[in-house]
C-alpha cells in the first residue's frame, strides 16, 4: 500500500528508523514495527506517540524464516520492508521481499551465523531474481556503508573524471563513561572489529594484522571539530561494492578510531576465549561464549544517556578533476574530504538515542523516501553509490545528518 513502511529490528537502530519514520510522516503514512519479541517495539511505539503523536503498529517475526516474513508482509501490505535486524537475517527477509515483489533495504551485509565472515556475494546473487521481479534491493544503506558509498559517489559526480586514493574514517570521538561497551549489537561489532584486516593496494586485497595486534596499523588523524584520535585500519563492507563500481580506485582504505581500553577488553576477551563464536559445552549444555557475552554487556541503546562528545565519518578523496585536458602523465591531481559530524547528546535530546545508532538509523528511513518517491528506481541489488547521491544526501541533511566538503591533502600512501 502506497506509503506503508514495515521495519524489521527494533534495537538501537530500529529505534531511531522507527522515530524518524514517524516525524516524516507526510511519505510514511502507516508505520509497522516488527522484532523477534514484542517488549522493544512497544517501547519504541510508546516513545513515537509521546514524543510525535503517531501511531505505529508492532509485530513479532522470527526474521530467520523467510515464510514467517512473507506472512507478516502480506498482512502489513508495506511498499518497502526495511530491514534492521541483524547481518543473519538478510537473505530470509530478501527471500521474503521477493516472494512477495516489495522493495528492500538494509544497513549490513549478509553474515552467516557460524562463521565470522561478510561479503556481497550473497546478496548480489539476488540479482537477476529481483531484476525479474521488477523490485530494488537497496544494499547497505546505513552510515558506513552507506552514507559513504553516497559521499563517494557524490565526490566523483561533482569533482572529479578519475577517483585514484580513497580513505574512508570513522572517530567516535564520544565517551559513555562504560568501561567496555559495543555501540551497535556487541556479537556483530566484536566479530567485525577482530577480524583480518585489509585493504585495496593496486587491484588486489592487501592483508595487515588485526586492529589487537601490537603490528596492527594505525597513525593519529586530526579530526575536524573531534581532533587527533588513534585511527586503526580495519576492513570494512563498502570497501567491496566501491572497489567493483569505481575501478579507476587504486588504493582504499577504512579507518576507525579505538581506545586503549577498549583494545585491552577486546584483547583479553580473545585471549580467555569469550568473544568465540563455536559453540562450547557448559555445565552439560552447549553455548556460544560470544552470545553469553553479549547479554553481560550494555545493550547498546542503552548507552544513550549521558552519552557526550561526537561522532566525525566521512571520506578523503585524491583524484583526476573533472575536465582536466592534459595528458595522464601530467595531470594535477586534487584532494577533497567530505565529512558529517554527529553530537551524541544532540540525538539523545531530539530521539532518546546514542549518536551511532543515529547515523546508521537516518540513512535507511531517507533511502525508502527515495525509493518510494520514485528517485531512486530501477530493478535489480544496487549498492549506495550506484544510485544518485544528490537528492538523498540533501535529504539526509534536512533530517538531521549534514556534511560538508573541503579541500584537503592526500593521506600518505604508506602510513
Ligand atoms: P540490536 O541488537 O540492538 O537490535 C537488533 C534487533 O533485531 C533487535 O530488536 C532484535 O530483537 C532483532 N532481531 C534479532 N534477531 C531477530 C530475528 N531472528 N527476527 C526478528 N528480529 C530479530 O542491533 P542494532 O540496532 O545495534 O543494529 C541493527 C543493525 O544495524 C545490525 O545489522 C548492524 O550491523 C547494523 N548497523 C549498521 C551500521 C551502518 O552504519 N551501516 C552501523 C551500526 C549498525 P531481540 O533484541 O529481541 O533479539
Amino acid at each position: 500500500m502506497k506509503g506503508t513502511v514495515l521495519i524489521i529490528g527494533a534495537g538501537g537502530v530500529g529505534h531511531v528508523t522507527a522515530h524518524k519514520c514517524a516525524r516524516n510522516k507526510n511519505v510514511f503514512k502507516k508505520i509497522h514495527l516488527a522484532s523477534r519479541t514484542i517488549g522493544k517495539p512497544n517501547a519504541i511505539k510508546k516513545d513515537v506517540k509521546k514524543r510525535w503523536g503517531v501511531n505505529i503498529s508492532t509485530h513479532v517475526v522470527d526474521a530467520d524464516k523467510a515464510r514467517d516474513v512473507a506472512a507478516l508482509i502480506r498482512k502489513t501490505q508495506p511498499e518497502v520492508v526495511i530491514n534492521v535486524a541483524l547481518p543473519y537475517q538478510d537473505l530470509a527477509i530478501m527471500d521474503a521481499c521477493l516472494a512477495t515483489k516489495v522493495h528492500y533495504i538494509d544497513t549490513a551485509n549478509y553474515e552467516p551465523k557460524d562463521e565470522a565472515h561478510f561479503e556481497y556475494s550473497w546478496q548480489w546473487a539476488y540479482q537477476k531474481r529481483y531484476k525479474d521481479a521488477g523490485i530494488m534491493a537497496v544494499l547497505g544503506a546505513g552510515f558506513d556503508p552507506g552514507v559513504t558509498n553516497a559521499y563517494i559517489a557524490y565526490l566523483a559526480k561533482k569533482y572529479f573524471d578519475k577517483i585514484k586514493y580513497v580513505d574512508i574514517l570513522d572517530a567516535n570521538a564520544g565517551s559513555h563513561g562504560k568501561s567496555f561497551a559495543t555501540n551497535f549489537n556487541p556479537e556483530i561489532n566484536i566479530r567485525e572489529v577482530t577480524q583480518e584486516v585489509k585493504h585495496w593496494n593496486k587491484g588486489k586485497w592487501v592483508k595487515t594484522p588485526p586492529i589487537m595486534d601490537p603490528k596492527s596499523v594505525h597513525f593519529k588523524f586530526n579530526y575536524p571539530i573531534a581532533g587527533p584520535w588513534e585511527s586503526y585500519m580495519l576492513y570494512h563492507e563498502e570497501m567491496e561494492s566501491l572497489v567493483k563500481h569505481f575501478p579507476s580506485v587504486e588504493r582504499m582504505r577504512f579507518w576507525m578510531t579505538f581506545g586503549e581500553n577498549y583494545l585491552t577488553h577486546l584483547r583479553v576477551m580473545e585471549s580467555i576465549g569469550i568473544s568465540r563464536i563455536d559453540p562450547v559445552m557448559h555445565d552439560g549444555k552447549k553455548i556460544i561464549p560470544i552470545q553469553f557475552l553479549k547479554s553481560l554487556l550494555p545493550d547498546p541503546a542503552s548507552l544513550a544517556t549521558g552519552y557526550s562528545g561526537k561522532a566525525v565519518i566521512g571520506c578523503i578523496v585524491t583524484g583526476v578533476p573533472k575536465g582536466s585536458k592534459l595528458e595522464a602523465r601530467s595531470q594535477k591531481l586534487i584532494t577533497k574530504y567530505i565529512y558529517n559530524v554527529t553530537d551524541h547528546a544532540k540525538c539523545f535530546k531530539e530521539l532518546g538515542s546514542q549518536g551511532i545508532s543515529y547515523t546508521a538509523g537516518v540513512p535507511p528511513v531517507i533511502a525508502a523516501m527515495m525509493v518510494m518517491k520514485g528517485i531512486w528506481k530501477g530493478a535489480g541489488v544496487f549498492n549506495v553509490e550506484q544510485l544518485d547521491p544528490e537528492p538523498f544526501l540533501s535529504t539526509l541533511a534536512k533530517n538531521g545528518l549534514p556534511f560538508k566538503v573541503i579541500n584537503y591533502k592526500p593521506l600518505p600512501a604508506k602510513i
